[in-house]
């Protein structure tokens, strides 16, 4: 079996860390808050002190880490991954990041001998912990092939969209309609409010009217409820993930006017320290 490694232990990356585990792959991990790899020990996972530590034995080395910058941070440097990584490691990003950045990514990597692919995940923390994650799958068929046995414990399908950077772009454009999404029903939710309308009745219509998107249905009760903790998905990483829409969108000529709002109604609840909040969070940003 390939030795793989895993960066990132965070909502998403714990799951994965626990199939693999279960899979039976020789692991080892790494994250920023060791205490939170440390609970992986008692099952098997080697925990190492550094990236580059992390990545010295690996076949396969998958980060699943916040933002661009904790990419670099992870990959880069005298104590990054890249730095540790052995000769012909396959490298796999599956944080969901900039495609300006990832090339930048796979173009060190290539320059290091590294097959490369971006391969973010669609499905939030329960699918992770099932096993039932989707990826878009940026990068080198052939490479793809051989990670496939790794990445189908992790996820029900595995997509391949195309060249380096294609799965980023496929997920930016997925998260950038849900940050639309979510933003817009958070106005409605408020306007109602600030209208005395009957909060059930609306809910109600809203749920079983056209408008009514899987995101809408998702985040809803959240919202009505203002139950924010046990985080699915983080309010911070859904407004950089339509932040990094806009920027790449400006490659191709192509303004994103509805996206560029629902970024300014997402700070107005990052302003209100919602940051690690659910992303359902975004309608306290509007309330008084
Ligand atoms: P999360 O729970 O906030 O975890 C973030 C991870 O990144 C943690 O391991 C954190 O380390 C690490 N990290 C953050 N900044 C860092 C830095 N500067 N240097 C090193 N490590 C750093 O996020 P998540 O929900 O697991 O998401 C991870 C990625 O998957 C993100 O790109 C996100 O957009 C994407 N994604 C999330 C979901 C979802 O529903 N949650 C779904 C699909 C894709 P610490 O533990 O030390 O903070």
């Amino acid at each position: 079996m390939q030795n793989v490694t895993l960066l990132g232990l965070g909502i998403m990356g714990t799951g994965m860390a626990n199939n693999l585990l279960k899979a039976g792959f020789p692991l080892t991990i790494w994250n920023r808050t060791r205490s939170k790899a440390e609970t992986f020990a008692s099952q098997g996972a080697r925990v190492a002190a550094t990236p580059r530590e992390a990545a010295s034995e690996a076949d396969v080395i998958i980060s699943m880490v916040g933002d661009d910058n904790a990419s670099r941070t992870v990959w880069l440097g005298d104590e990054g991954a890249l730095a540790g990584a052995k000769s012909g490691a396959i490298l796999v990003e599956s944080s969901t990041l900039s495609p300006e950045w990832i090339h930048e990514l796979a173009d060190l990597a290539k320059k290091a001998g590294h097959p490369f692919l971006d391969a973010p995940v669609m499905g939030s923390k329960k699918s992770a912990a099932e096993g039932s994650l989707r990826y878009l799958v940026g990068g080198d068929a052939t490479t793809l092939e051989q990670v496939r046995p790794i990445l189908e414990k992790l996820g029900t399908e595995i997509l391949h969209m195309g060249p380096t950077g294609a799965g980023e772009t496929m997920k930016l454009i997925n998260n950038m309609m849900g940050a639309v999404h979510i933003a817009a029903v958070s106005e409605g939710i408020v306007l109602a409010e600030r209208a005395g309308l009957d909060m059930q009745q609306v809910v109600s219509i809203i749920l079983n009217g056209p408008s009514a998107s899987p995101m809408v249905k998702l985040k809803l009760d959240r919202m009505m409820t203002r139950n924010y903790d046990n985080t699915d998905f983080s309010l911070r990483w859904m407004q950089k993930d339509a932040g990094y829409a806009v920027e790449l969108a400006k490659d191709y000529n192509l303004p994103l006017k509805t996206v560029e709002a629902a970024y300014e109604v997402l700070q107005m609840a990052r302003d209100k320290g919602l940051d690690k909040a659910d992303a359902a969070a975004t309608v306290e940003g509007l309330r008084a």
